[in-house]
């Protein structure tokens, strides 16, 4: 028997009986969540702690707080999100309410990964619930602190003939995905997501793909060199480089890179001190398996900066490493960890080229003094999210949607954008039931005034319609 057979059919009762489509049980289940973070902040900080040695700082920023933040935003503007949006009319319709309806799609089902195991877990799950979805939540298995406190604590603050978490790796996963579900949020790698896409298809399941790739870091002659090394050491070492929205490799001259590389060694013993490894503000590989294909990946071109790491540990050192080669692992594969290659380009053009040759990344990041430089790679190329003289800040901003292109994902959220994403929208028309003389001139037997007033009656502004 399928274990998650009976968790499913518990959630679609509960769906069917219509309470979760009110706005004051949308509200209380997100109070719920907030009172979950705060009750139990020590305890995740702890839990986050033991998984990735991370600080409370980065804990407080990149997970509490953000989900916290997307709370509120919810809270504050469910019920302005939850309201019919009406649309411009044309003459044929003039007497009809015309509006789009956000409808929950039902049953959905959230998988997140390890490297932000509770803000890429509960961010989804703000968007779910503020839309008025019943959820499975299946946190990733490898950050097994956090994973445990989601499954023991989390459902006591929600109501839980509506929510569920699923624990296990991807055979529990599979098991999952045999079930249907209404939708599918995917947070992971693109292996992962294409099983997922699979899986999905199966029962023609619509899907958000949160996924990862290589993010190109492009960086000017003509840039603040100081600030621009602080930035792109901090945004690659955060979490010990385990973010997917992290500058992946850098792009540079020849020249800026003799002039980076020390200006990035300063950034480093300023930030992490003579001997980064004693640091309590850098983060430690998640699990051996990752630690050990990071080691592999220090075998690549030369160390300019860094290179030690300690298995007992799974300390990687703060990593930059040059003359690397295009064919090799570490500019084939997504880092994932504190280790930045620099390749060589002649401009921002060549850069452009150079971008514009692989898949598109999730994000896309420009330094230079010169304004023109960055809008020159904006234009040139393709990225799920695009900053410019900054890492990735604009994925902290709930009015600027997060997602991927291509190969890194599909579909996007935060703020309002996770409560679209987690919403059907529903195409109303609601027509009065006479005036049958009017609209009798659609039907046979058909003349060219006929179609002529109707053409002329169906231009919408902006736009025409196409169908009868
Ligand atoms: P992953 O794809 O290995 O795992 C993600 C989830 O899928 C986990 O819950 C895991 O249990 C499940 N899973 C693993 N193998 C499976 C299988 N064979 N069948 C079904 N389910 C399976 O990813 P990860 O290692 O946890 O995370 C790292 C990846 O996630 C990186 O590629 C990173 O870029 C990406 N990522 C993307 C974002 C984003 O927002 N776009 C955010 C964080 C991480």
């Amino acid at each position: 028997m399928d274990p998650f057979v009976d968790v499913l059919r518990r959630l679609r009762e509960a769906f069917r009986s219509g309470r979760t489509r009110a706005a004051e049980f949308r509200i209380a289940q997100l109070k719920g969540l907030d009172r979950f973070l705060q009750d139990n902040k020590q305890l995740l900080q702890e839990a986050l702690a033991k998984d990735l040695h991370k600080s409370s700082f980065e804990s407080e920023i990149s997970e509490i707080r953000i989900t916290q933040g997307e709370i509120n935003l919810a809270v504050r503007n469910l019920r302005a999100w939850m309201k019919d949006e009406k649309v411009p009319k044309n003459v044929a319709t003039q007497l009809d309410s015309a509006f789009i309806r956000k409808e929950p799609f039902g049953v959905v089902l959230i998988i997140a990964p390890w490297n932000y195991p509770l803000n890429l877990t509960l961010v989804p799950l703000v968007g779910a619930l503020a839309a008025g979805n019943c959820v499975v939540l299946k946190p990733s298995e490898i950050s097994t602190s956090v994973e445990k406190v989601l499954a023991e604590v989390l459902p006591r603050y929600l109501d839980q003939s509506c929510f569920a978490v699923a624990l296990g790796g991807p055979e529990v996963t599979g098991q999952l995905l045999e079930q249907r579900f209404d939708y599918i949020f995917f947070t992971g790698s693109p292996r992962v997501g294409k099983i997922v896409m699979t899986a999905a298809a199966k029962h023609l399941t619509p899907v958000t793909l949160e996924l990862g790739g290589k993010n190109p870091c492009y960086v000017d002659d003509d840039c603040d060199l100081q600030t621009v090394a602080n930035r792109v050491v901090w945004f690659r070492c955060f979490n010990a480089g385990q973010t997917c929205v992290a500058p992946d490799y850098i792009l540079c001259s020849r020249e800026m890179q003799d002039r980076l590389v020390p200006a990035m060694q300063r950034a480093i013993t300023r930030f992490y001190g003579d001997d980064p490894k004693s640091s309590p503000d850098l983060g430690r590989i998640i699990a051996d398996k990752q630690f050990q294909r990071l080691q592999g990946l220090l075998g690549c071109g030369r160390v300019a900066i860094g290179g030690q790491s300690d298995e007992t540990e799974r300390y990687i050192a703060p990593t930059v490493l040059v003359d690397v080669q295009e064919t090799e692992p570490v500019m084939q594969e997504e880092i994932f960890g504190p280790i930045l290659p620099i390749m060589n380009v002649q401009g921002p053009d060549e850069a452009v080229d150079f971008i514009r040759r692989r898949e598109k990344p999730l994000a896309l990041y420009a330094f230079s003094n010169n304004r023109q430089v960055v809008k020159r790679v904006l234009a040139g190329t393709s990225s799920g999210g695009f900053c410019g003289n900054d890492g990735f800040m604009h994925m902290t901003l709930a009015t600027l949607p997060f997602g991927g292109v291509g190969a890194s994902g599909m579909g996007r959220y935060h703020g309002k954008f996770s409560f679209d994403t987690f919403s059907h929208h529903r195409a109303c028309l609601l027509r009065p039931p006479g005036l049958e003389k009017i609209y009798a001139m659609r039907y046979p037997p058909y003349t060219r005034r006929n179609l002529r007033v109707l053409q002329m009656a169906m231009e919408t502004r902006g736009c025409s319609c196409t169908l009868l």
